[in-house]
Protein backbone atom coordinates (compact mmCIF):
# COMPACT_ATOMS: atom_id res chain seq x y z
CA UNK A 1 0.00 0.00 0.00
CA UNK A 2 2.87 2.37 0.50
CA UNK A 3 5.18 3.68 -1.83
CA UNK A 4 8.84 2.52 -1.82
CA UNK A 5 11.73 4.89 -2.73
CA UNK A 6 11.99 3.91 -6.38
CA UNK A 7 8.06 4.12 -6.69
CA UNK A 8 6.82 7.13 -8.73
CA UNK A 9 6.27 10.22 -8.21
CA UNK A 10 2.04 10.39 -6.81
CA UNK A 11 0.51 12.35 -9.62
CA UNK A 12 -2.05 15.37 -8.24
CA UNK A 13 -5.18 16.58 -9.82
CA UNK A 14 -8.21 18.40 -8.71
CA UNK A 15 -11.04 15.92 -8.71
CA UNK A 16 -10.64 11.85 -8.82
CA UNK A 17 -13.93 10.22 -9.66
CA UNK A 18 -14.25 6.81 -9.59
CA UNK A 19 -16.48 4.70 -11.75
CA UNK A 20 -17.59 5.82 -15.22
CA UNK A 21 -21.39 4.79 -14.85
CA UNK A 22 -24.22 7.70 -14.86
CA UNK A 23 -23.23 9.00 -11.65
CA UNK A 24 -19.70 9.20 -12.25
CA UNK A 25 -20.12 10.58 -15.30
CA UNK A 26 -22.34 13.05 -14.38
CA UNK A 27 -20.38 14.33 -11.88
CA UNK A 28 -17.14 14.44 -14.51
CA UNK A 29 -19.64 16.55 -17.12
CA UNK A 30 -20.70 18.75 -13.80
CA UNK A 31 -16.99 19.43 -12.83
CA UNK A 32 -16.02 20.67 -15.98
CA UNK A 33 -19.39 22.34 -16.82
CA UNK A 34 -17.77 24.21 -13.31
CA UNK A 35 -14.82 25.43 -14.42
CA UNK A 36 -12.61 22.32 -12.83
CA UNK A 37 -10.63 20.69 -15.61
CA UNK A 38 -8.11 18.89 -13.61
CA UNK A 39 -10.66 15.69 -13.17
CA UNK A 40 -9.56 11.88 -13.70
CA UNK A 41 -11.96 9.59 -14.50
CA UNK A 42 -11.16 6.15 -13.70
CA UNK A 43 -13.00 2.78 -14.14
CA UNK A 44 -11.33 -0.64 -13.41
CA UNK A 45 -13.33 -2.23 -16.65
CA UNK A 46 -12.27 -1.44 -19.96
CA UNK A 47 -13.18 2.55 -21.02
CA UNK A 48 -15.31 2.31 -23.93
CA UNK A 49 -15.77 -1.30 -23.88
CA UNK A 50 -19.06 -1.95 -21.88
CA UNK A 51 -22.31 -1.35 -23.36
CA UNK A 52 -23.58 2.21 -24.28
CA UNK A 53 -19.32 3.17 -24.56
CA UNK A 54 -18.98 3.02 -20.85
CA UNK A 55 -16.47 1.62 -18.76
CA UNK A 56 -19.09 -1.11 -17.32
CA UNK A 57 -21.01 -1.01 -15.00
CA UNK A 58 -25.43 -1.19 -14.40
CA UNK A 59 -26.17 2.06 -16.29
CA UNK A 60 -26.12 0.35 -19.50
CA UNK A 61 -27.93 -2.85 -18.58
CA UNK A 62 -30.96 -0.32 -17.38
CA UNK A 63 -34.17 -1.91 -19.43
CA UNK A 64 -37.91 -0.13 -18.16
CA UNK A 65 -36.24 3.45 -17.96
CA UNK A 66 -35.91 6.55 -16.02
CA UNK A 67 -38.67 8.04 -13.48
CA UNK A 68 -39.38 12.19 -13.90
CA UNK A 69 -42.43 14.60 -13.76
CA UNK A 70 -43.02 15.77 -16.98
CA UNK A 71 -46.81 15.20 -17.78
CA UNK A 72 -49.88 17.58 -17.46
CA UNK A 73 -51.56 15.42 -15.26
CA UNK A 74 -48.36 14.69 -12.95
CA UNK A 75 -46.68 16.58 -10.27
CA UNK A 76 -44.02 16.48 -8.29
CA UNK A 77 -45.60 16.06 -5.10
CA UNK A 78 -46.69 12.73 -6.33
CA UNK A 79 -43.76 11.44 -7.73
CA UNK A 80 -42.23 12.67 -3.48
CA UNK A 81 -45.73 10.56 -1.97
CA UNK A 82 -45.16 7.87 -4.79
CA UNK A 83 -41.30 7.34 -3.71
CA UNK A 84 -41.98 8.10 0.49
CA UNK A 85 -44.56 5.29 0.21
CA UNK A 86 -42.35 2.77 -1.66
CA UNK A 87 -39.61 3.27 0.74
CA UNK A 88 -41.69 2.00 3.90
CA UNK A 89 -40.85 5.48 5.79
CA UNK A 90 -37.36 4.78 5.25
CA UNK A 91 -36.84 7.75 2.93
CA UNK A 92 -34.64 10.63 3.55
CA UNK A 93 -37.60 13.27 2.85
CA UNK A 94 -35.30 15.79 2.09
CA UNK A 95 -33.48 14.22 -0.10
CA UNK A 96 -36.49 12.52 -1.91
CA UNK A 97 -37.55 16.16 -2.22
CA UNK A 98 -34.29 16.65 -4.35
CA UNK A 99 -34.40 14.14 -6.16
CA UNK A 100 -38.04 14.87 -7.66
CA UNK A 101 -37.90 17.96 -7.94
CA UNK A 102 -34.78 18.09 -9.72
CA UNK A 103 -35.00 15.32 -11.74
CA UNK A 104 -37.04 16.88 -14.41
CA UNK A 105 -34.18 19.87 -15.17
CA UNK A 106 -31.43 16.94 -15.26
CA UNK A 107 -33.34 15.21 -17.99
CA UNK A 108 -34.11 18.19 -20.16
CA UNK A 109 -30.22 18.85 -19.69
CA UNK A 110 -29.52 15.52 -21.61
CA UNK A 111 -31.92 15.88 -23.84
CA UNK A 112 -30.53 18.85 -25.09
CA UNK A 113 -26.95 16.84 -24.80
CA UNK A 114 -27.95 13.99 -27.37
CA UNK A 115 -30.53 11.34 -25.83
CA UNK A 116 -33.38 11.36 -27.60
CA UNK A 117 -36.33 9.70 -25.32
CA UNK A 118 -39.09 7.35 -27.44
CA UNK A 119 -41.64 9.94 -28.21
CA UNK A 120 -39.72 12.81 -28.93
CA UNK A 121 -40.22 15.60 -31.48
CA UNK A 122 -37.11 15.17 -34.25
CA UNK A 123 -36.89 19.01 -34.49
CA UNK A 124 -37.01 19.31 -30.76
CA UNK A 125 -35.84 16.24 -28.29
CA UNK A 126 -36.13 18.18 -25.23
CA UNK A 127 -39.82 19.70 -25.96
CA UNK A 128 -40.76 17.18 -23.03
CA UNK A 129 -44.53 17.38 -23.58
CA UNK A 130 -43.94 14.96 -26.81
CA UNK A 131 -41.75 12.37 -24.67
CA UNK A 132 -43.76 9.03 -24.14
CA UNK A 133 -44.89 8.07 -20.30
CA UNK A 134 -44.87 4.22 -18.96
CA UNK A 135 -46.28 3.00 -16.17
CA UNK A 136 -44.23 1.14 -13.11
CA UNK A 137 -45.52 -0.48 -9.97
CA UNK A 138 -45.93 2.03 -7.37
CA UNK A 139 -46.17 4.92 -9.60
CA UNK A 140 -49.36 7.01 -8.93
CA UNK A 141 -48.78 8.40 -12.64
CA UNK A 142 -47.43 7.25 -15.88
CA UNK A 143 -43.91 9.00 -15.38
CA UNK A 144 -41.39 6.61 -16.39
CA UNK A 145 -39.31 7.64 -19.44
CA UNK A 146 -37.98 5.47 -21.97
CA UNK A 147 -35.27 5.54 -25.10
CA UNK A 148 -35.32 2.83 -27.99
CA UNK A 149 -37.79 0.85 -26.19
CA UNK A 150 -36.39 -1.17 -23.60
CA UNK A 151 -32.72 0.17 -24.25
CA UNK A 152 -33.58 3.21 -22.33
CA UNK A 153 -29.63 2.69 -20.07
CA UNK A 154 -27.82 2.04 -23.21
CA UNK A 155 -28.90 5.32 -24.82
CA UNK A 156 -28.54 7.21 -21.81
CA UNK A 157 -25.15 5.65 -21.65
CA UNK A 158 -24.07 6.58 -24.96
CA UNK A 159 -25.61 10.23 -24.77
CA UNK A 160 -23.17 10.83 -21.32
CA UNK A 161 -20.22 8.94 -22.55
CA UNK A 162 -20.34 11.20 -25.92
CA UNK A 163 -20.81 14.35 -23.51
CA UNK A 164 -17.96 13.03 -21.84
CA UNK A 165 -15.98 12.93 -24.88
CA UNK A 166 -16.55 16.13 -26.44
CA UNK A 167 -15.83 17.93 -23.06
CA UNK A 168 -12.72 16.24 -23.24
CA UNK A 169 -13.12 14.47 -19.61
CA UNK A 170 -9.53 12.45 -19.11
CA UNK A 171 -10.85 8.95 -18.25
CA UNK A 172 -8.14 6.11 -17.23
CA UNK A 173 -9.73 2.63 -18.11
CA UNK A 174 -8.06 -1.18 -16.31
CA UNK A 175 -7.79 1.12 -12.57
CA UNK A 176 -8.90 0.41 -9.66
CA UNK A 177 -8.28 2.13 -6.27
CA UNK A 178 -6.57 -1.36 -4.22
CA UNK A 179 -7.45 1.76 -1.05
CA UNK A 180 -8.14 5.02 -0.54
CA UNK A 181 -4.92 7.14 1.01
CA UNK A 182 -6.53 8.62 4.29
CA UNK A 183 -4.38 11.62 6.07
CA UNK A 184 -5.18 13.07 8.96
CA UNK A 185 -8.59 11.82 9.26
CA UNK A 186 -9.03 13.56 5.35
CA UNK A 187 -9.31 11.26 2.03
CA UNK A 188 -6.21 12.92 -0.03
CA UNK A 189 -6.29 10.64 -2.79
CA UNK A 190 -6.06 7.04 -3.96
CA UNK A 191 -3.54 4.17 -4.68
CA UNK A 192 -4.59 2.85 -7.97
CA UNK A 193 -4.10 -0.63 -9.29
CA UNK A 194 -3.50 -0.88 -12.64
CA UNK A 195 -4.34 -3.29 -15.35
CA UNK A 196 -5.45 -5.99 -12.93
CA UNK A 197 -1.81 -6.64 -13.00
CA UNK A 198 0.71 -8.08 -9.84
CA UNK A 199 1.37 -5.34 -7.58
CA UNK A 200 5.45 -5.37 -8.20
CA UNK A 201 6.45 -3.53 -10.60
CA UNK A 202 4.80 -0.49 -11.08
CA UNK A 203 1.54 -1.68 -11.87
CA UNK A 204 0.35 0.57 -8.64
CA UNK A 205 -0.21 4.08 -8.95
CA UNK A 206 -0.63 6.76 -6.27
CA UNK A 207 -3.14 9.68 -7.59
CA UNK A 208 -3.84 12.28 -5.14
CA UNK A 209 -6.37 14.65 -5.40
CA UNK A 210 -8.44 17.77 -3.57
CA UNK A 211 -11.60 15.60 -3.81
CA UNK A 212 -12.93 12.19 -4.62
CA UNK A 213 -15.93 10.91 -5.78
CA UNK A 214 -16.74 7.47 -5.51
CA UNK A 215 -19.68 6.27 -7.83
CA UNK A 216 -18.47 2.85 -8.54
CA UNK A 217 -22.61 1.23 -8.35
CA UNK A 218 -23.54 -2.01 -6.12
CA UNK A 219 -22.58 -5.19 -5.20
CA UNK A 220 -25.18 -7.85 -6.28
CA UNK A 221 -22.53 -10.01 -7.11
CA UNK A 222 -22.54 -10.41 -3.11
CA UNK A 223 -25.03 -13.12 -3.64
CA UNK A 224 -25.34 -15.86 -6.08
CA UNK A 225 -28.57 -14.95 -7.99
CA UNK A 226 -28.54 -10.85 -9.18
CA UNK A 227 -29.26 -9.11 -12.08
CA UNK A 228 -26.10 -7.19 -11.69
CA UNK A 229 -23.11 -6.64 -14.37
CA UNK A 230 -19.60 -9.02 -12.93
CA UNK A 231 -17.89 -5.96 -11.79
CA UNK A 232 -20.55 -5.42 -9.33
CA UNK A 233 -18.49 -6.02 -6.45
CA UNK A 234 -19.05 -3.38 -3.87
CA UNK A 235 -15.56 -2.16 -4.40
CA UNK A 236 -16.37 1.33 -3.42
CA UNK A 237 -18.47 0.43 -0.58
CA UNK A 238 -15.03 -2.10 0.83
CA UNK A 239 -13.12 1.29 0.41
CA UNK A 240 -14.54 3.91 1.90
CA UNK A 241 -15.82 0.96 4.89
CA UNK A 242 -11.95 0.34 5.54
CA UNK A 243 -11.37 4.10 5.40
CA UNK A 244 -13.52 5.18 8.27
CA UNK A 245 -16.36 6.46 6.20
CA UNK A 246 -19.88 5.61 8.20
CA UNK A 247 -22.60 3.19 6.01
CA UNK A 248 -26.29 3.02 6.15
CA UNK A 249 -29.25 0.72 5.50
CA UNK A 250 -27.19 -1.79 4.51
CA UNK A 251 -29.76 -5.12 5.26
CA UNK A 252 -31.94 -3.22 2.41
CA UNK A 253 -31.26 -5.15 -0.64
CA UNK A 254 -34.40 -4.83 -3.42
CA UNK A 255 -34.47 -8.25 -5.23
CA UNK A 256 -35.95 -7.81 -8.92
CA UNK A 257 -39.02 -10.53 -9.26
CA UNK A 258 -38.99 -11.34 -12.88
CA UNK A 259 -35.51 -12.91 -13.78
CA UNK A 260 -35.94 -14.88 -15.97
CA UNK A 261 -34.83 -18.10 -15.83
CA UNK A 262 -34.81 -20.18 -19.32
CA UNK A 263 -32.82 -22.88 -17.85
CA UNK A 264 -29.92 -25.39 -19.97
CA UNK A 265 -27.07 -23.16 -20.91
CA UNK A 266 -28.72 -20.54 -21.25
CA UNK A 267 -28.18 -17.39 -18.70
CA UNK A 268 -30.45 -15.55 -16.66
CA UNK A 269 -31.45 -12.15 -17.71
CA UNK A 270 -34.32 -9.22 -16.42
CA UNK A 271 -37.82 -9.36 -17.71
CA UNK A 272 -38.43 -5.18 -16.78
CA UNK A 273 -41.49 -3.96 -14.66
CA UNK A 274 -42.42 -1.88 -17.63
CA UNK A 275 -43.42 -5.48 -18.83
CA UNK A 276 -46.06 -6.10 -16.22
CA UNK A 277 -47.02 -1.96 -16.56
CA UNK A 278 -48.12 -2.98 -19.78
CA UNK A 279 -50.44 -5.61 -18.84
CA UNK A 280 -47.99 -8.78 -18.32
CA UNK A 281 -49.66 -10.91 -15.67
CA UNK A 282 -47.69 -13.81 -12.87
CA UNK A 283 -49.05 -16.82 -13.11
CA UNK A 284 -47.94 -20.19 -10.86
CA UNK A 285 -47.35 -23.37 -12.75
CA UNK A 286 -51.32 -24.20 -12.82
CA UNK A 287 -52.07 -21.23 -14.28
CA UNK A 288 -53.28 -19.25 -11.42
CA UNK A 289 -52.29 -15.33 -11.08
CA UNK A 290 -51.41 -15.82 -7.46
CA UNK A 291 -50.58 -12.51 -6.58
CA UNK A 292 -54.45 -10.70 -8.33
CA UNK A 293 -56.46 -13.58 -7.17
CA UNK A 294 -58.67 -12.61 -3.89
CA UNK A 295 -58.69 -16.16 -2.78
CA UNK A 296 -54.63 -16.49 -3.15
CA UNK A 297 -52.84 -16.27 0.08
CA UNK A 298 -50.32 -14.55 -1.68
CA UNK A 299 -53.16 -12.08 -2.61
CA UNK A 300 -52.59 -8.10 -3.19
CA UNK A 301 -54.94 -5.82 -3.88
CA UNK A 302 -52.32 -3.85 -5.70
CA UNK A 303 -51.92 -7.28 -8.07
CA UNK A 304 -48.86 -7.61 -10.47
CA UNK A 305 -47.93 -3.87 -9.83
CA UNK A 306 -47.51 -4.31 -5.92
CA UNK A 307 -44.28 -2.62 -4.52
CA UNK A 308 -41.08 -4.87 -5.87
CA UNK A 309 -40.52 -6.07 -2.47
CA UNK A 310 -44.32 -7.81 -2.25
CA UNK A 311 -44.07 -9.20 -5.41
CA UNK A 312 -40.32 -10.80 -5.12
CA UNK A 313 -41.51 -12.46 -1.92
CA UNK A 314 -44.58 -13.77 -3.46
CA UNK A 315 -42.61 -15.18 -6.47
CA UNK A 316 -40.16 -16.45 -4.26
CA UNK A 317 -42.96 -18.29 -2.38
CA UNK A 318 -44.18 -19.58 -5.75
CA UNK A 319 -41.32 -21.31 -6.41
CA UNK A 320 -40.12 -22.36 -3.36
CA UNK A 321 -43.81 -24.32 -2.96
CA UNK A 322 -42.97 -25.62 -7.07
CA UNK A 323 -39.78 -27.04 -5.59
CA UNK A 324 -37.72 -24.47 -7.33
CA UNK A 325 -39.21 -24.59 -10.85
CA UNK A 326 -40.06 -20.89 -11.48
CA UNK A 327 -43.12 -18.91 -11.93
CA UNK A 328 -44.66 -17.86 -14.94
CA UNK A 329 -44.41 -14.13 -16.83
CA UNK A 330 -47.23 -14.38 -19.08
CA UNK A 331 -47.07 -11.47 -21.62
CA UNK A 332 -49.06 -13.16 -24.36
CA UNK A 333 -52.12 -10.74 -23.69
CA UNK A 334 -50.12 -8.29 -25.16
CA UNK A 335 -49.45 -9.75 -29.08
CA UNK A 336 -47.10 -8.76 -31.21
CA UNK A 337 -46.65 -5.16 -29.75
CA UNK A 338 -44.44 -6.71 -26.99
CA UNK A 339 -41.65 -7.05 -29.53
CA UNK A 340 -41.90 -3.31 -30.90
CA UNK A 341 -42.05 -1.61 -27.26
CA UNK A 342 -39.45 -4.31 -25.27
CA UNK A 343 -36.69 -4.81 -28.69
CA UNK A 344 -33.91 -5.88 -26.55
CA UNK A 345 -35.99 -8.37 -24.24
CA UNK A 346 -37.45 -10.09 -26.77
CA UNK A 347 -33.94 -10.26 -28.62
CA UNK A 348 -33.08 -11.95 -25.28
CA UNK A 349 -36.43 -14.80 -25.41
CA UNK A 350 -34.98 -15.49 -28.33
CA UNK A 351 -31.71 -15.97 -27.86
CA UNK A 352 -33.34 -18.35 -25.04
CA UNK A 353 -35.43 -20.37 -27.31
CA UNK A 354 -38.38 -18.71 -25.88
CA UNK A 355 -41.44 -17.00 -28.04
CA UNK A 356 -42.77 -14.62 -25.24
CA UNK A 357 -45.71 -13.00 -27.69
CA UNK A 358 -46.86 -16.96 -27.45
CA UNK A 359 -45.79 -18.65 -23.95
CA UNK A 360 -44.55 -17.31 -20.83
CA UNK A 361 -41.73 -17.07 -19.49
CA UNK A 362 -40.15 -18.74 -16.56
CA UNK A 363 -38.82 -16.30 -13.65
CA UNK A 364 -37.50 -15.78 -10.61
CA UNK A 365 -36.20 -13.12 -8.20
CA UNK A 366 -32.91 -12.33 -8.06
CA UNK A 367 -31.22 -9.45 -6.52
CA UNK A 368 -31.10 -5.82 -8.38
CA UNK A 369 -30.52 -3.15 -5.94
CA UNK A 370 -28.50 -2.65 -2.67
CA UNK A 371 -30.87 0.67 -1.30
CA UNK A 372 -28.05 1.21 1.07
CA UNK A 373 -24.50 2.25 0.93
CA UNK A 374 -21.73 4.97 1.84
CA UNK A 375 -23.96 7.50 3.88
CA UNK A 376 -23.89 11.02 2.02
CA UNK A 377 -25.86 13.98 2.70
CA UNK A 378 -27.93 16.01 0.00
CA UNK A 379 -24.38 16.89 -1.50
CA UNK A 380 -23.00 14.06 -1.97
CA UNK A 381 -20.81 14.55 1.21
CA UNK A 382 -19.81 11.60 3.60
CA UNK A 383 -18.92 11.37 6.81
CA UNK A 384 -15.03 11.63 5.82
CA UNK A 385 -13.79 14.62 4.75
CA UNK A 386 -12.63 14.90 1.06
CA UNK A 387 -14.84 12.29 -0.14
CA UNK A 388 -18.09 12.26 -1.66
CA UNK A 389 -20.38 9.28 -3.41
CA UNK A 390 -23.24 9.27 -5.42
CA UNK A 391 -25.49 6.91 -7.69
CA UNK A 392 -25.51 3.38 -6.03
CA UNK A 393 -22.90 3.35 -4.20
CA UNK A 394 -24.08 6.24 -1.65
CA UNK A 395 -27.18 6.03 0.76
CA UNK A 396 -28.48 9.61 -0.15
CA UNK A 397 -31.67 8.05 1.94
CA UNK A 398 -34.21 8.67 -1.32
CA UNK A 399 -34.61 5.22 -1.69
CA UNK A 400 -35.21 4.30 2.30
CA UNK A 401 -36.34 0.03 2.10
CA UNK A 402 -37.58 0.01 -1.43
CA UNK A 403 -36.69 1.65 -3.98
CA UNK A 404 -39.52 2.84 -6.46
CA UNK A 405 -38.60 1.62 -10.18
CA UNK A 406 -36.77 3.64 -12.11
CA UNK A 407 -35.88 5.94 -9.45
CA UNK A 408 -31.60 4.97 -9.58
CA UNK A 409 -30.98 6.49 -12.73
CA UNK A 410 -32.55 9.62 -12.02
CA UNK A 411 -30.64 9.29 -8.64
CA UNK A 412 -27.30 9.24 -10.55
CA UNK A 413 -28.28 12.10 -12.77
CA UNK A 414 -29.42 14.75 -10.04
CA UNK A 415 -26.66 13.47 -7.00
CA UNK A 416 -24.03 13.43 -9.56
CA UNK A 417 -24.54 16.57 -10.58
CA UNK A 418 -25.10 17.78 -6.41
CA UNK A 419 -21.98 15.67 -5.66
CA UNK A 420 -20.18 17.81 -8.90
CA UNK A 421 -21.07 21.55 -7.62
CA UNK A 422 -20.12 21.16 -4.14
CA UNK A 423 -16.55 19.46 -4.89
CA UNK A 424 -16.05 22.48 -7.05
CA UNK A 425 -16.99 24.75 -4.12
CA UNK A 426 -14.86 22.87 -1.95
CA UNK A 427 -11.91 22.95 -4.87
CA UNK A 428 -12.42 26.62 -4.98
CA UNK A 429 -12.07 26.89 -0.80
CA UNK A 430 -15.40 26.87 0.59
CA UNK A 431 -15.51 24.52 3.84
CA UNK A 432 -17.03 21.33 3.32
CA UNK A 433 -17.88 20.22 6.90
CA UNK A 434 -18.44 16.70 6.67
CA UNK A 435 -21.81 14.96 6.78
CA UNK A 436 -22.47 13.63 10.58
CA UNK A 437 -25.25 11.41 10.64
CA UNK A 438 -25.87 10.20 14.85
CA UNK A 439 -26.41 6.87 16.51
CA UNK A 440 -23.16 4.95 14.55
CA UNK A 441 -22.62 1.69 15.89
CA UNK A 442 -18.49 0.19 15.37
CA UNK A 443 -17.88 -3.11 14.27
CA UNK A 444 -15.07 -4.98 13.93
CA UNK A 445 -14.12 -5.54 10.08
CA UNK A 446 -11.37 -4.58 8.34
CA UNK A 447 -10.45 -7.22 5.72
CA UNK A 448 -13.11 -9.55 5.68
CA UNK A 449 -13.23 -12.87 5.18
CA UNK A 450 -11.36 -15.15 2.34
CA UNK A 451 -14.14 -17.56 1.50
CA UNK A 452 -14.29 -18.36 -1.95
CA UNK A 453 -16.30 -16.91 -4.04
CA UNK A 454 -19.28 -19.07 -4.97
CA UNK A 455 -19.24 -20.28 -1.34
CA UNK A 456 -20.00 -16.82 -0.04
CA UNK A 457 -22.43 -16.20 -2.94
CA UNK A 458 -24.56 -19.08 -2.34
CA UNK A 459 -24.08 -17.92 1.80
CA UNK A 460 -25.39 -15.06 1.12
CA UNK A 461 -28.28 -15.81 -0.78
CA UNK A 462 -29.39 -18.86 1.62
CA UNK A 463 -29.47 -16.71 4.10
CA UNK A 464 -29.24 -12.97 3.71
CA UNK A 465 -31.92 -11.59 1.39
CA UNK A 466 -35.12 -12.32 0.24
CA UNK A 467 -36.40 -14.12 4.20
CA UNK A 468 -34.00 -13.49 6.91
CA UNK A 469 -34.33 -15.45 10.59
CA UNK A 470 -31.97 -14.53 13.70
CA UNK A 471 -30.74 -18.24 13.21
CA UNK A 472 -30.26 -18.07 9.26
CA UNK A 473 -28.31 -14.75 9.71
CA UNK A 474 -26.19 -16.46 13.03
CA UNK A 475 -25.20 -19.13 10.79
CA UNK A 476 -23.95 -16.42 8.35
CA UNK A 477 -22.01 -14.50 10.11
CA UNK A 478 -20.74 -17.66 12.06
CA UNK A 479 -19.34 -18.63 8.65
CA UNK A 480 -17.91 -15.11 7.29
CA UNK A 481 -16.07 -14.87 10.85
CA UNK A 482 -14.82 -18.12 11.16
CA UNK A 483 -12.90 -18.19 7.66
CA UNK A 484 -9.20 -16.18 7.77
CA UNK A 485 -9.03 -12.76 6.74
CA UNK A 486 -9.02 -11.53 3.34
CA UNK A 487 -5.13 -10.84 1.94
CA UNK A 488 -4.70 -6.51 2.83
CA UNK A 489 -2.92 -6.25 -0.39
CA UNK A 490 -4.56 -7.40 -3.07
CA UNK A 491 -2.59 -8.24 -6.22
CA UNK A 492 -4.79 -7.86 -8.68
CA UNK A 493 -8.15 -6.70 -9.33
CA UNK A 494 -9.96 -10.06 -8.38
CA UNK A 495 -8.57 -10.70 -5.24
CA UNK A 496 -9.23 -6.74 -4.97
CA UNK A 497 -13.16 -7.74 -5.49
CA UNK A 498 -12.33 -10.42 -3.45
CA UNK A 499 -12.30 -8.49 -0.10
CA UNK A 500 -14.70 -6.22 -1.12
CA UNK A 501 -17.62 -9.11 -1.70
CA UNK A 502 -16.35 -10.22 1.91
CA UNK A 503 -16.64 -6.71 3.49
CA UNK A 504 -20.17 -6.49 1.88
CA UNK A 505 -21.47 -9.45 3.23
CA UNK A 506 -20.18 -8.78 6.47
CA UNK A 507 -21.59 -5.47 6.52
CA UNK A 508 -25.06 -6.74 5.14
CA UNK A 509 -25.22 -9.43 7.66
CA UNK A 510 -24.23 -7.48 10.68
CA UNK A 511 -27.01 -4.79 9.51
CA UNK A 512 -29.88 -7.53 9.30
CA UNK A 513 -29.21 -8.84 12.31
CA UNK A 514 -29.44 -5.02 13.88
CA UNK A 515 -32.79 -5.05 12.39
CA UNK A 516 -35.29 -7.73 14.40
CA UNK A 517 -38.22 -6.03 12.13
CA UNK A 518 -39.44 -6.26 8.60
CA UNK A 519 -39.08 -3.23 6.91
CA UNK A 520 -39.43 -2.55 3.16
CA UNK A 521 -37.34 -5.43 1.44
CA UNK A 522 -35.64 -6.67 4.78
CA UNK A 523 -37.96 -9.38 5.64
CA UNK A 524 -37.64 -10.78 8.93
CA UNK A 525 -39.66 -14.97 9.08
CA UNK A 526 -38.74 -14.42 12.97
CA UNK A 527 -39.97 -10.71 13.44
CA UNK A 528 -43.31 -11.69 15.62
CA UNK A 529 -42.95 -10.36 18.94
CA UNK A 530 -39.45 -8.80 18.07
CA UNK A 531 -38.96 -5.16 19.80
CA UNK A 532 -38.78 -3.10 16.75
CA UNK A 533 -36.10 -0.51 16.13
CA UNK A 534 -38.24 1.52 13.70
CA UNK A 535 -37.87 2.99 10.21
CA UNK A 536 -36.43 6.32 11.76
CA UNK A 537 -33.68 4.97 13.37
CA UNK A 538 -31.38 3.62 10.19
CA UNK A 539 -28.87 0.90 11.04
CA UNK A 540 -25.16 3.42 10.67
CA UNK A 541 -22.25 1.33 10.94
CA UNK A 542 -18.38 2.59 11.48
CA UNK A 543 -15.68 0.41 11.42
CA UNK A 544 -13.98 0.04 14.54
CA UNK A 545 -10.57 1.64 14.39
C1 LIG B 1 -30.37 -5.27 -15.40
C2 LIG B 1 -30.61 -3.96 -14.70
C3 LIG B 1 -31.71 -3.18 -15.09
C4 LIG B 1 -31.96 -1.95 -14.46
N1 LIG B 1 -33.01 -1.17 -14.89
C5 LIG B 1 -33.16 0.06 -14.36
C6 LIG B 1 -34.16 0.95 -14.88
O1 LIG B 1 -34.90 0.63 -15.81
N2 LIG B 1 -34.25 2.19 -14.32
C7 LIG B 1 -33.46 2.61 -13.29
O2 LIG B 1 -33.59 3.74 -12.82
N3 LIG B 1 -32.50 1.78 -12.80
C8 LIG B 1 -32.33 0.55 -13.31
N4 LIG B 1 -31.35 -0.27 -12.82
C9 LIG B 1 -30.46 0.25 -11.76
C10 LIG B 1 -29.49 1.26 -12.37
O3 LIG B 1 -29.07 0.80 -13.63
C11 LIG B 1 -28.28 1.47 -11.47
O4 LIG B 1 -28.67 1.65 -10.15
C12 LIG B 1 -27.50 2.71 -11.91
O5 LIG B 1 -27.20 2.61 -13.29
C13 LIG B 1 -26.22 2.83 -11.11
O6 LIG B 1 -25.43 3.82 -11.69
P1 LIG B 1 -24.01 4.15 -11.07
O7 LIG B 1 -23.41 5.20 -11.93
O8 LIG B 1 -24.15 4.41 -9.63
O9 LIG B 1 -23.20 2.78 -11.19
P2 LIG B 1 -22.86 1.86 -12.44
O10 LIG B 1 -23.59 2.24 -13.66
O11 LIG B 1 -23.00 0.46 -11.97
O12 LIG B 1 -21.33 2.19 -12.72
C14 LIG B 1 -20.33 1.83 -11.81
C15 LIG B 1 -18.99 2.14 -12.43
O13 LIG B 1 -17.97 1.95 -11.45
C16 LIG B 1 -16.93 1.15 -11.99
N5 LIG B 1 -16.27 0.49 -10.88
C17 LIG B 1 -16.76 -0.43 -10.02
N6 LIG B 1 -15.81 -0.77 -9.12
C18 LIG B 1 -14.70 -0.05 -9.42
C19 LIG B 1 -13.41 0.04 -8.88
N7 LIG B 1 -13.02 -0.68 -7.83
N8 LIG B 1 -12.54 0.89 -9.44
C20 LIG B 1 -12.88 1.62 -10.52
N9 LIG B 1 -14.09 1.57 -11.09
C21 LIG B 1 -15.00 0.76 -10.54
C22 LIG B 1 -17.66 0.23 -12.96
O14 LIG B 1 -16.76 -0.34 -13.88
C23 LIG B 1 -18.60 1.24 -13.59
O15 LIG B 1 -17.94 2.03 -14.54
C24 LIG B 1 -31.10 -1.50 -13.42
C25 LIG B 1 -30.01 -2.29 -13.04
C26 LIG B 1 -29.76 -3.49 -13.67
C27 LIG B 1 -28.58 -4.30 -13.25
Amino acid sequence: MTTGPEAPAPERVGALVVGTGVAGLTTALGLRARGVDDVLLVTKTPWGAGAGGTGGGSTAWAQGGVAAVTGADDDVALHVADTLAAGAGACDPEAVRVLCTEGPARLLELARRGLVLDGADPADPADARRWSRGLEAAHSRPRVLHAGGDATGARLAAAVVAAARAAGVRVLGGAAPADLVVEGGRVIGAELLLGGAPATGGARRRVLAGAVVLATGGAGQVFARTTNPPEATGDGLAAAWRAGAVVADLEQVQLHPTVAAPGGAHAPFLVSEAVRGEGAVLRDEHGARFLADPASALHDPRAELAPRDVVARAVGAVVARQDGRPALLDATGLGERLRARFPSIDAMCAAAGLDWVREPVPVTPAAHYWMGGVATDVRGRTSLPGLWACGEVARTGVHGANRLASNSLLEGLVFGDRAAADVAASLAGAVAAPHAPVGVEELVCTAGPALPRAELQALAWEHAVLLRDAAGLEVAAKTLDGAPAATEEPADVAALEDRALGVCARLLVASALRRPESLGAHFRTDAAGALPRGADRPVLLRRAS
